[in-house]
């Protein structure tokens, strides 16, 4: 059995060593799972909406064990490893009303009744990334779970402590046996089990879009449902006629959050271009007060990168010779540290205007008129966030239209909130999650039609 040796990515500490889940362990896991979900599923309502929500409090009283975990496998910043905590009680709480209202339907058919149900699909598989590894799997297992099904959770291979204390707080609220494990271990060892086990019925990803196309190739071989939350590139668009103060003030929290390490950043800024120069004498303050530091600290805002390696890939998109406008600190020594950092591209089509980053990094384009913005914001393979800053109330609806993507925010950088739906248009992913709809996701719709005769 192979396992991962934990490093904390702001002092490069050794955490502890966690063992690699084998095919076998998989295997064994689906066969529990089935065994565990039928009995769930067959449980009263009532009794499986009571066990989410001690798990939801179970969450809460262990809030400030799981965000130091966080602090010291992932480099988030306590102030935020707390927020993450508390969504996740506050997700498993949200979806904990779904097992009471998973309504079919009644529809009127000549000669007897017709209905439809909700039925679980069975086991559900879940592979989580590294940049938010408990609030991405709360974000599957709560409304799977909710809607009758069992849950077979995969963490990234970095970051699997948070996700492993959330199997032991389950167990601890009552969930039966099985019926939700976590499973550490390797992508394509444990994650790939999951595409191609049989008994496996849908996978929900997060992650590279090259691995999501991978995932999906794989689960059409058994026309498995997917859910995908894949990449993004996202457009901040700042009109002339906005309140550039606050536009200026706030775009650093809109890409340098979780060290840009969020498939939301919006970290191509596109400013109209009669006041690109105003805006860049406003961004510059912002950008030099972000609180780069230690994540134990409760002031920081911004903690290093994951990993060595992401560093590394982090710093090959701004070699030296690279337009750089301005940028924050961020600590010397030990740790995988990178300042935030503000790019003039000369080009439409530099890579670091089209790539995903994932790290602090936001390029800056100017834009001549609203149909410039429009095209500019859209010439992505990506549309998955954004922002658009105006006054004008026409122009916010028009160009919010306009854009393609799934989540956008006009005069602020809204995140991700758990009561409505999240996901991305284009290569930034596949179906919803979150939201009023998301415990129907994990479920097929059955129809009976039962004769009056
Ligand atoms: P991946 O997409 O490779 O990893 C995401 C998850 O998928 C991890 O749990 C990973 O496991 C698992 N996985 C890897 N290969 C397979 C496979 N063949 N079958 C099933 N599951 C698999 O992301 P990376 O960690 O390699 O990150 C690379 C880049 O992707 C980042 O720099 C960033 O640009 C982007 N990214 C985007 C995210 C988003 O939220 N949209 C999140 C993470 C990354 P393991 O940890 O063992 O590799």
């Amino acid at each position: 059995m192979t396992s991962i040796t934990l490093i904390n990515p702001a002092d490069e500490s050794v955490i502890q060593t966690v063992e690699h889940s084998t095919i076998e362990r998989v295997d064994d896991a689906v066969a529990r799972a089935v065994d565990a979900q039928r009995r769930w599923a067959a449980l009263a309502p009532l009794e499986r909406a009571s066990a989410l929500r001690r798990f939801a409090s179970a969450v809460d009283g262990d809030l400030e064990n799981l965000a130091r975990l966080e602090v010291a496998n992932s480099g988030h910043p306590i102030g935020q490893a707390r927020w993450e905590a508390g969504h996740v009680r506050d997700v498993l709480t949200y979806y904990s009303a779904a097992p009471e209202r998973m309504l079919g339907s009644q529809i009127p058919v000549a000669g007897g009744l017709d209905v439809t149900f909700l039925e679980p699909l069975g086991v559900v598989g879940i592979i989580v990334p590294w940049n938010f590894p408990m609030t991405i799997a709360a974000w599957g297992f709560a409304p799977a779970l909710a809607a009758g099904n069992a849950v077979l959770l995969k963490p990234a291979e970095w970051t699997p402590l948070t996700a492993l204390r959330l199997g032991e707080l389950a167990i601890v609220a009552g969930l039966p046996e099985g019926l939700f494990t976590v499973l550490p271990g390797r992508g394509d060892v444990v994650g790939e089990r999951f595409v191609t086990h049989p008994l496996v019925r849908k996978i929900v990803f997060t992650g590279s879009t090259v691995t999501g196309k991978k995932v999906m190739a794989g689960c059409a071989d058994q026309v498995k449902a997917v859910t995908l939350e894949l990449g993004g590139k996202s457009a901040n668009v700042v009109f002339a006629d906005s309140d550039l103060e606050k536009a200026a003030a706030t775009a650093p929290y809109a890409v340098f959050e979780n060290a840009g390490q969020d498939c939301c950043a919006r970290s191509r800024i596109l400013v109209e271009r009669s006041v690109l120069d105003r805006f860049l004498e406003l961004l510059e303050p912002a950008v030099a007060g972000v609180r780069v530091g230690s994540p134990t600290e409760d002031s920081t805002e911004m903690g290093p990168l994951v990993s060595a390696a992401h560093l590394a890939k982090v710093r090959s998109y701004v070699p030296d010779d690279s337009q750089v406008a301005f940028r924050g600190t961020a600590p010397d020594g030990a740790g995988f540290w990178f300042p935030p950092t503000v790019l003039l591209p000369g080009s439409r089509t530099d890579r670091v205007v089209t790539e995903e980053i994932f790290g602090p990094v936001v390029s800056i384009l100017a834009f001549d008129d609203e149909a410039d913005a429009i095209a500019l914001a859209n010439d992505s393979i990506y549309g998955l966030s954004g922002s658009i800053w105006t006054r004008d109330i026409g122009r916010a609806i028009r160009v919010s239209r306009a854009i393609e993507s799934g989540n956008l925010s006009v005069n602020s950088h809204s995140s991700v909130r758990y009561s409505t739906p999240f996901g991305g248009f284009k290569q930034s992913g596949l179906g919803r999650e979150l939201g009023p709809d998301a415990a129907a996701a994990f479920t097929e719709t059955k129809n009976v039609f039962i004769s009056s005769d």
